[in-house]
This record gives C-alpha cells, structure tokens and sequence, in this order.
C-alpha cells in the first residue's frame, strides 16, 4: 500500500506538498520499466546518446532558478549553492555527453588472431540519494550511468524528493525517451531496499550514512551486484605555522559549516600548529562570528537551518565539550543552530571521532608534521581534508601520508566534476566523477577472433 510524507521546508516548518510513497509493487514495475527501456537506450548510437544527454544539460541549466528555489524551500540550502547544485547537474551531463562516442576499448596483441575488448552497460542501475546534496549527487549518479548506456532508477531521499523529481520531468522534456531515467519517491527501507534485492537492478550508486552503507554492501554480495559507495567523513583541516594564517582562519568557517555542516567533505576537525595557536583562534573566532546564518533565499546567506528536528537534536546532542566560541543564529521557526567551535582535550572524544553532521567544529593543537599526519590519520575515515603551508614539498610530503581520498593545499574545495572524487576507509568503495567513474558503470567484454585457416 503507498502512503504519502510531508515535505517540510526547514527554515519555516511550514509544509511544503505532501508527496506519494512508493510501496514494493510499485518500485517493482520503475525497475522493470526501466529494464525494459535498456534493450532500445543501449543501442542508440552514441553520437545521438551524446545529443540526448547534452539536450538534457540544456533543459536542466534553462531551469536552473526553478530548480535552485525547490532546493532552498525543499532542504534549506542557500540559493548561492543551490544556483551552484543545479548547475553542477547541467556540468555533468554535458561532461559525461563526451563519454558514448568515447568509450574505447582495447586491441591487445595476441598469437594467432584478434583480441579486442569492450565496455559494456550494465543494465539497470539503482541509484540512491541522501538528504543534503539532492542535486548533485543523483547527477554524479544518473549521468555517467546514462552515458555509458545504462538505465536509471533514481531514489531520493525521504526528506529531499523536489528537486530529483523536478528533473524527472525535465529528462523527458528534453527528449530522454521513457523509461530510461525514472524516479521513484519512497523509503530506504523499501524502495531502495528493493534496489538492493531485485536482480534486474545491476548496479547501485549509494551515497549516505556509513551505517546503511554497510547494509547496503552486505546486501549486494547476495547477487555479487556492483556497488560503489560514498558515506561519511571526518575531514582534517590541517593547518602549519608556515602558511598564511589569515587566509586560512578566514576559509575555515566555510569549509565545515557550508550547508549548515551537512556535509560529508566537511572539514570538522581543525589541526593548528601549537606555535599559531592563538593567533588562528582568535581570526578564526572574528571569521565565525561574521559567518551569516539567515534566511537562506537571501542573497547574503551563508548558512541556512538543518534539515530536520531529529538532525538538529542529534547535532546539539553532541554539544558535551567545551565550547570556545560560537557564531549567530536566527530564533523561532525553523531548524536552526549557530556555528559552534569547540576544543575537546583527547582525540578519542566523541565529537573529535563521530561524523556530526552539523555545524559544529572541533579544534586541536599539534606538535609537529608527525603529529599532525599522526592525528589527521586517526580515524575510520577518509574523504577529504586541507593542508595549510607555503612550503611546497612540505604540502605535497603530507597531502601523500594523509589517508584521504581528496585533499586540498592552501584551499578548501574537494569537488570538481572532471577530477575523482571517494573516499579511502570506511568513507567509501570507488571513485565518482572524473574520467574513470565510467569504468564502475560498464563491463569489459574481451572477445577473441581466430584468425588462423
Ligand atoms: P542515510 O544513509 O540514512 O540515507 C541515504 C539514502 O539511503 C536515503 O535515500 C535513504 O532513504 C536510503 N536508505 C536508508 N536505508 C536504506 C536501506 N536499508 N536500503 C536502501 N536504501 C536505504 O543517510 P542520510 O542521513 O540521508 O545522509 C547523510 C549521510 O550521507 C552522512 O553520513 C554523510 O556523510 C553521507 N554523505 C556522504 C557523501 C559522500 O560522497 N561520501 C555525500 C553526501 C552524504
């Protein structure tokens, strides 16, 4: 039996639409839908897949407004970063739209005939979504899946379903023939478990908690199905007594409470030279403070509220250590919650190890370059994180021994659509974006051809 959820918005409370659930039956007839639409979308000639996924980009950056407003009511994102998510979409479209008349394969030299290989979709790939980037990742997802001949069936998260949706129709608009890109609206524990468990599904695309993740993975080795994963993160900011202090107090708010720390790159675990010290913490503090949490359709905002009452206490749950400093919040409706530095004494405290999730930093002193690897190094993930010096091969020495699948010197930006993107330990399995996530949506076939009489 379906059922319907109340899509929220969190800067208000107020209710948004009230969306249909999927139920098994119904998850049951997309994925054969969408198993069906592969037999014709695996044999359009690539330079008319390309055609097609460059119309679809089109649709998607002629919409971009639309879609970046149904975020910001949707999951409360700023409309700076929503314009940036909607257009993200458009950017990897167009980028994997390069890939069908491009997907070589190999001639290897063999004794006594012809080997060649080729790259072969998979089938139908399920692709599961979480609540705080709706946009980009089901793109990361979606995109390079079509592209390399495969079709689509999209889960959003519970919370997020607008937007995905949204772009549901606009496939069609732009020409995606039925059946090959579908969204269905529903819960993990269903829809996205049917994923999971329907042999006609491939492949799954899952980005989320570290926890159903797991699941997920044990779920998949029933079928030996293809998985790539991309969960949690507890980013290092490390940042040496020889870089520009400044520059680094100054980006540091950013680069964890962007998304109001909802945010798996999330750099919640400043490292600070012990010589610097003080010197970080106070610019930082004047950096925090002047961080704008507001209404998150303005123009000006920089954070907006959390997506949820059960984020927001989960989040504030974590508030046992002592806090330096915290920034500004509005009050009355809504989800939401200021910026808060804190300064836990051991890295074995929770909110030194714990994935938050929210805007909440922590704060350390280290000794030395060992030290830092030492500390950065001392935790079960390893997405992202940022390394702060002038010295060059200091920053490369380090940005080598972090065990982090994506670092940043003298920056704090992890994504770009043509460059990897995954994480090492328990933040993921494989890498998206970039020229190689086509290789974990196809098969390599190696076909023989005797040539000898
Ligand atoms: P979640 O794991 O609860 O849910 C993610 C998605 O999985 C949702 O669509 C949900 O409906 C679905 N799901 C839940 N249970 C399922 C099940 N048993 N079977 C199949 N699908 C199921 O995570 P969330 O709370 O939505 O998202 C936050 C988490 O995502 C954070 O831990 C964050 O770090 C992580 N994340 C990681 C990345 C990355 O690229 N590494 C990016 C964004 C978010």
């Amino acid at each position: 039996m379906s059922s319907t959820y109340e899509v929220i918005n969190p800067a208000t409370e107020r209710i948004v639409k009230a969306v249909e659930l999927a139920d098994l039956a119904v998850a049951d007839k997309v994925i054969q839908r969408a198993n069906k639409a592969f037999a014709s979308w695996r044999q359009v000639a690539p330079g008319d897949r390309a055609k097609l996924l460059r119309a679809f980009a089109q649709v998607v950056f002629d919409h971009r407004e639309e879609l970046a407003k149904l975020e910001v009511l949707n999951a409360g994102h700023t409309i700076a970063n929503a314009l940036w998510e909607a257009d993200n979409v458009a950017n990897v479209l167009n980028y994997y739209s390069a890939a069908p008349e491009r997907l070589f394969g190999k001639q290897i030299p063999v004794p006594n005939g012809v080997d060649i290989t080729f790259k072969e979709p998979l089938g139908v790939v399920g692709v599961i979504v979480p609540w705080n980037f709706p946009m980009p990742i089901a793109g990361w997802g979606f995109a390079p899946a079509l592209a390399a001949g495969n079709t689509v069936v999209l889960k959003p998260a519970e919370y997020t379903p607008m937007t995905a949706m949204r772009l549901g129709e606009l496939a069609l608009k732009a020409g995606i023939p039925e059946g090959v890109f579908n969204v269905v609206v529903g819960k993990g524990s269903i829809v996205g478990n049917r994923f999971v468990t329907n042999p006609l599904v491939r492949k799954i695309v899952f980005t989320g908690s570290t926890t159903v993740g797991k699941q997920i993975m044990a779920g998949c080795a029933d079928q030996i199905k293809r998985v790539t994963l991309e969960l949690g993160g507890k980013s290092a900011n490390i940042i040496f007594a020889d870089s520009d202090i400044e520059a680094a107090a100054a980006a540091a708010p950013g680069a964890v409470f962007d998304n109001a720390g909802q945010d798996c790159c999330a750099r919640s675990r400043v490292l600070v030279e012990k010589s610097v010290f003080d010197k970080f913490m106070s610019a930082f503090e004047m950096a925090v403070k002047k961080f704008r949490v507001e209404d998150p359709s303005l123009a000006t905002a920089q954070m907006g509220p959390l997506i949820s009452k059960k984020q927001l206490d989960s989040v504030q749950s974590y508030l046992t250590e002592e806090v330096a400093f915290t920034g500004g919040a509005p009050t009355g409706a809504g989800f939401w919650m200021a910026p808060t530095v804190l300064m836990p004494k051991k890295t074995t405290a929770k909110v030194w190890q714990e994935e938050i999730f929210g805007p909440v930093v922590s704060v350390m002193a280290f000794e030395d370059e060992a030290d830092a690897i030492a500390k950065a190094n001392d935790s079960d993930f390893g997405l992202s994180g940022s390394i702060w010096t002038n010295n060059s091969s200091k920053a490369l020495r380090v940005a080598r021994a972090v065990e982090s699948g994506n670092l940043s010197v003298n920056s704090n930006s992890s994504v770009r659509y043509w460059t990897p993107f995954g994480g090492y330990k328990q933040s993921g399995l494989g890498r998206e974006l970039g020229p190689d996530a086509l290789d974990s949506f196809t098969e390599v076939k190696n076909v023989f051809i005797a040539t000898d009489k």
